[in-house]
């Protein structure tokens, strides 16, 4: 596996062969197995993948948050070396940010304006800032991004249409613990009881969904129920439980099973937040 530090270098790889197909996998590391499912599918259809793992400052709203990010490099290479993976692209803000830390404008097509749009200003744009660079830079033509950051998957997937991106925007399914749990890197910070207490976050949504009956509840009144039963975990303080349109993210007051929805929720545990997502039809 190369490892890729500089603009030069990456330059030099990409040259190395032309006609192959290139996969991309944008990270911020501490990898975990949900991480290395997005390598096997880039793996599954290009003839060669590129990891990233960048940190990425300008999608942090709060410092605190930022410095208490996991760094888990060597185990991380060792990962993707065993995996097979081509390439790992180890930039640093230099070479992403030449003019200084700060984010482009976008137009989101009002996808940032829901759950974690409106709770965390900025991170979305700081976001496909730093997507949008590795792509200028890296050239895929694919990129795989986890269904577990959905309204992230949303949001390249309208820049990629809106800015005429040439790369194919490829979708991954979330990978969960055995408890349920969605794998996450923040999942590391958890203390033990926060951390079985963090299962009931899937034990409870899929639970109510396959009680829901569409014809008795309303979107509001399920999101409300399972806000009501995660409080009563005693490590669980809800952010936001939603019921969104899959395609246009905006809350729903009316299931209609013709139109893609989905549950989401974010939610804090102990000091870690946490968010999830779930289909509902
Ligand atoms: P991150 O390092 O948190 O920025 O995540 C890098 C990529 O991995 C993003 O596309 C995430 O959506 C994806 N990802 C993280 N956790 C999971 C998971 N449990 N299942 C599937 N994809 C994931």
């Amino acid at each position: 596996m190369e490892h890729i530090r500089s603009i030069e270098e990456l330059a030099h790889w990409k040259s190395k062969e032309l006609e192959k197909k290139t996969g991309f996998v944008p990270t911020m590391g501490a990898l975990h197995v949900g991480h290395l499912s997005l390598v096997r599918l880039s793996q599954s259809i290009s003839d060669r993948t590129l990891v990233s793992i960048y940190v990425n400052p300008t999608q942090f709203n709060k410092a605190e948050d930022l410095a208490a990010y996991p760094d888990t490099l060597e185990a991380d290479l060792r990962a993707l070396e065993a995996l097979g993976c081509d390439a790992v692209f180890l930039p640093s803000a230099q070479m992403l940010y030449p003019d200084g830390l700060k984010s482009r404008r976008f137009d989101f097509n009002q996808l940032d304006h829901s759950m974690e749009g409106a709770g965390r200003p900025g991170h979305f744009e700081g976001m496909a800032t730093v997507v949008t660079r590795f792509f200028e830079l890296i050239e895929p033509d694919f990129a795989v991004f986890g269904e577990k950051d959905y309204q992230q998957l949303s949001i390249i997937k309208q820049v990629v249409t809106k800015e005429g991106w040439p790369v194919e925007i490829v979708p991954a399914g979330i990978f969960r613990e055995a408890d349920g749990l969605a794998m996450s890197s923040r999942n590391m910070r958890l203390l033990p009881d926060e951390r079985e207490d963090a299962a009931q976050i899937f034990a409870i949504l899929s639970t109510r969904i396959s009680r829901l009956n569409l014809q008795e509840t309303s979107p509001k009144a399920f999101a409300n129920q399972c806000t009501e039963a995660l409080n009563a975990v005693p490590s669980i303080q809800v952010d936001y439980v939603s019921c969104c349109d899959a395609a246009t993210l905006q809350q729903v007051d009316e299931f209609n099973t013709a139109r893609s929805t989905r549950v989401f929720a974010a939610v804090q545990c102990g000091k870690v937040r946490l968010i999830d997502n779930l289909p509902l039809f």
